[in-house]
C-alpha cells in the first residue's frame, strides 16, 4: 500500500510509471475480496489479510482463513481478462504469464507449513487461487489439483466450510498467536527497488477532482480554472502533507519539504505553525508522518478519471 501510494502521487505530478495500473488492480482485487469475506466469514473463521512472514525467506499471502480444522490460504489475482489453466500453466488471454501464480502460492503454502511444522501443530493447509474480477473468465484442462475460486463461487465456498467444520481441534485465536511470532511489516523498500528523484516531480497545488495545476488563490481557499473545484488552504495543505509522507524515504518531514513540494503557494510561517498543530513532532522542525492510507481513497477516485480520460 506504501508503494500504490507514491506512484500515485508520481503519476498526479507528471511522472508517469506503468507499474501504476498493475497496482491500482492488484489493490483494489484485494479490497473486493476482503469485502466478500468480511461478509460471508464462518463463525468460527479468524482472518488474517496480508500475511507477510520470515522462514528465513520473505512470504506473503494476500489471506489466511483459520478454522478450527483446516487453514485456508488465498492468493488474490484481479485479472480482468480470459484466462485458462493449460498444462498446469495460467494463461492471460492466451498469452503466457511468465510468473506462474500457481506456483507462487504453492511456494507460500510449503513455507506456511514449516512453520507450523515447526510448532508442531497438525492441521491441513489449503491453499486457493482467487480470480476476483468479476468479468474475468476462467477455463481449466484441470491440470493442477490447486484450487481455483472465481469471484462468484467466494459466497458459497465460505458456506462450504461452514457447513463442514468438523473435528474442531484447534482454537483458531491460539494458531494465529502462533504465527504472529513470525509476521513482519512489509520488507520491500519500494525506494530502493523503483528509486526516483522528488525534484524531477512537479510541484504546486493540484485539483484533487480534475488533477489540473491551474489554481487561482483565493484568501483562504484555491479555485480550479479548469473545473471550478474548490479547496481550502487547510486541506490543501493537510493533503499536501499526505503526499510528503509517501515521497520520502526517511522517518520524519519538515515543513520546507512541504513549502518546496507546494511551489511556495502556501506562506512558510504559515505552514510551520500549521504542521506544529497537526502532527506529531519529533525533534526541532522535524515531524513524524501520517498514516499510508489517509487520503488513498480519495487518489484513486482522481486516477480512474484521469485514465478515462
Ligand atoms: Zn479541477
Amino acid at each position: 500500500m506504501k508503494e500504490l501510494k507514491t506512484l500515485l502521487v508520481r503519476y498526479f505530478r507528471g511522472d508517469e510509471t506503468n507499474r501504476l495500473d498493475h497496482f491500482v488492480r492488484g489493490y483494489e482485487g484485494e479490497q473486493d475480496f476482503l469485502q466478500i469475506v468480511k461478509q460471508f466469514i464462518p463463525n468460527q473463521g479468524l482472518f488474517i489479510k496480508d500475511f507477510i512472514f520470515e522462514t528465513p525467506g520473505f512470504v506473503q499471502i494476500d489471506g489466511v482463513l483459520i478454522m478450527p480444522d483446516q487453514i485456508h490460504l488465498y492468493e488474490v489475482k484481479n485479472y480482468d481478462a480470459d484466462c485458462s489453466l493449460i498444462d498446469g500453466k495460467i494463461y492471460y488471454n492466451d498469452r503466457h504469464i511468465n510468473y506462474n501464480p500457481l506456483q507462487q502460492i504453492d511456494r507460500a503454502c510449503d513455507s506456511f507449513k514449516n512453520i507450523l511444522i515447526q510448532e508442531n501443530i497438525r492441521i491441513p493447509v489449503i491453499p486457493h487461487l482467487v480470480l476476483i474480477h468479476p468479468y474475468g473468465t476462467f477455463k481449466s484442462d484441470n491440470s493442477s489439483e490447486l484450487s481455483i475460486l472465481l469471484r462468484h463461487e467466494l459466497r458459497r465456498h465460505f458456506q462450504g466450510l461452514q457447513d463442514h467444520c468438523n473435528q474442531p481441534n484447534y482454537d483458531p485465536h491460539s494458531i494465529y498467536q502462533v504465527l504472529r511470532k513470525y509476521q513482519i511489516d512489509d520488507w520491500h523498500n519500494h525506494f530502493k527497488i523503483n528509486p526516483f528523484n522528488v525534484e524531477d516531480l512537479r510541484r504546486g497545488i493540484y485539483c484533487h477532482q480534475c488533477g489540473s495545476f491551474q489554481m487561482t488563490k483565493l484568501y483562504k481557499s484555491f479555485q480550479c480554472q479548469d473545473c471550478s473545484a474548490k479547496i481550502t488552504k487547510h486541506e490543501a495543505l493537510k493533503y499536501i502533507i499526505a503526499e510528503c509522507c509517501t515521497l520520502y524515504d526517511r522517518e520524519t518531514i519538515s515543513p520546507l519539504d512541504v513549502y518546496t513540494l507546494c511551489n511556495k503557494q502556501l506562506d512558510k510561517h504559515w505552514i510551520s505553525n500549521r504542521m506544529s498543530e497537526l502532527l506529531k513532532r519529533v525533534y526541532y522542525g522535524h515531524y513524524a508522518k501520517v498514516s499510508e492510507s489517509e487520503y488513498l481513497e480519495d487518489m484513486l477516485r482522481l486516477y480512474h478519471k484521469l485514465k478515462k480520460k
